[in-house]
């Protein structure tokens, strides 16, 4: 674009990144405005159910569970085991599909109204910074100023706060991996009692702590794979936070004397307010950048600026680079459809996939290293053994039936087989039948699987005998 010509070195270099390679601190102006305060209700509302899901139970489960080393997964309420992995892993690519249709038609709205890193870095630490160091200003004059009584206690002051708000924190997602009971116990019982989840514990904080004192906006900017992805997700027609260079240009300062329109000036004051507010320190005027998070904080700066100036709102809107270039609304195109398809396709596989998943999982095998016995005069025997894996909520018997041969016969080996809920249980059985009926050394055997009389499960095995010569 011609307009931008002149503004063109903004490539060249990355706005939190000075010339001689060090880090540019950012000191962002808290943002007033409209989607500011939709942004706080949002913020508030997300970070409540972030802290009051790990409470929620259902039959004394969890509602969300991640338990990545025992490998075993709540997500509402639905168990998980590692024999689901398939429906794990096929919801997790949904969700990854949904993401990037949502990013090519939206853009990074995610970024800047639901994900974790906005909500705790600019509503949570960010407010706290805001109450104990000042205003973006105070808090650059104070990073400049020697250290004395009054820097010292507000960097002290500050950084205990986030360190308490980050090990706060690292117990909630440790919750949200080993359950609620954990983390109580944890408190209660103290380190010495739960070395490993003290250890979980410090560590979360650490990183929870660094990422929002240190690492900051640079988590958007450079670590972020979903921030990576913006360059191939976007397109013309993407949504996203962008300034109205046609309106806007050619900048040039406000003096209420002027009549800018006689002078062929745009909207755009150069107050920039809209840099000032920005989190990732960039200049939103210069187009579609991959820092740009889309937390609104300019559209709000800029709105208050032409309220001001008295011209119409929206020079810093949601809208698309085709929908300001041609002032033409939202197509279909074929990236979209193509997103949509494979979408819906995920989503009828996975119900599908839920519909057939059984409530129990069970193996039965011949015994290891065993053949067939010859039990009495009458029967060979073959011992086998069964595992079941419980996937309901409450313990199970479990009872076995041979369905065929009609004229064989099941026999237990010790206790009747009852398995905890979440837990795999084992027991051994025999299979006689009756000589006669062997008409090969492999004989298909059928199962069924019942507990309390209901059938959860059938199971085909086979039944070794001896060969035809040694049967006559
Ligand atoms: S806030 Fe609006 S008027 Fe001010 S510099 Fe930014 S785009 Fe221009
Ligand atoms: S350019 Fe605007 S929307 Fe993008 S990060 Fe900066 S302030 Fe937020």
């Amino acid at each position: 674009m011609e307009e931008f010509e002149e503004f063109d070195d903004f490539r060249d270099k990355q706005s939190t990144i000075g010339d001689d390679g060090s880090r540019v601190w950012v000191y962002p102006k808290k943002p007033k405005g409209t989607l500011y305060n939709y942004r706080k209700i949002v913020s508030l509302f997300l970070v409540a159910i972030f802290v009051i899901l790990p409470f929620i139970k259902i039959k004394g489960d969890p509602l969300l569970l991640f338990n990545f080393l025992e490998r075993k997964f709540i997500i509402f309420g639905v168990m998980f085991y590692p024999q689901d992995f398939h429906l794990f892993v096929l919801s997790m690519i949904a969700f990854i599909v949904f993401v990037v249709l949502f990013t090519v038609i939206f853009g990074r709205i995610f970024c800047g109204w639901i994900c974790p890193q906005t909500i705790f870095m600019e509503f949570v630490y960010r407010q706290i910074e805001y109450w104990i160091e000042g205003n973006y200003s105070q808090q650059r004059k104070l990073d400049t100023s020697p250290l004395d009584f009054n820097k010292f206690w507000r960097k002290g002051s500050k950084h205990i706060i986030f360190y308490m708000i980050s090990f706060i924190s690292a117990h909630f997602f440790l919750a949200y991996i080993f359950g609620i009971d954990y983390v109580e116990d944890l408190i209660l019982d103290g380190p010495k009692a739960h070395l490993a989840g003290f250890a979980g514990v410090i560590v979360f904080s650490a990183v929870h702590y660094f990422v929002f004192a240190k690492l900051r906006e640079q988590v958007c900017i450079i670590i972020c794979p979903y921030g990576r992805l913006q360059g191939v997700l976007l397109d013309r027609n993407s949504i996203v936070v962008s300034y109205d260079h046609k309106r806007g240009e050619p900048r040039g300062k406000y003096n209420p004397l002027e009549d800018r329109e006689a002078k062929g000036k745009g909207d755009c004051v150069e107050c920039g307010s809209c840099q000032a507010v920005c989190p990732t320190g960039i200049d939103i005027r210069n187009g579609t950048q991959l820092e740009c998070i889309n937390c609104t904080a300019c559209i709000d700066a800029c709105d208050s600026v032409m309220q001001r100036v008295k011209k119409p709102k929206g020079l810093i809107r949601y809208a698309s680079e085709r929908s300001i270039a041609d002032k033409t609304k939202l197509k279909f195109n074929i990236r979209i459809l193509f997103y949509s398809v494979v979408l819906s396709g995920l989503l009828i596989l996975i119900a599908f996939l839920f519909s057939i998943r059984t409530e129990i999982e069970s193996t039965i095998l011949r015994q290891k290293g065993t053949m067939f016995q010859e039990y009495d005069s009458l029967h060979y025997s073959n011992i086998y053994s069964i595992q079941v894996i419980n996937k309901t909520r409450e313990a199970l018997p479990v009872e076995l039936k041979l369905d065929e041969p009609e004229s064989g016969e099941l026999k237990m080996v010790g206790d009747p087989l009852i398995v905890e809920k979440g837990q795999v249980g084992e027991a051994q059985f025999l299979v006689l039948i009756p000589k006669k009926d062997l008409k090969s050394s492999n004989t298909k055997v059928e199962f069924k699987v019942l507990s309390n009389g209901k059938e959860m499960d059938e199971i085909e095995s086979t039944f070794v005998g001896p060969n035809s010569l040694d049967r006559k």
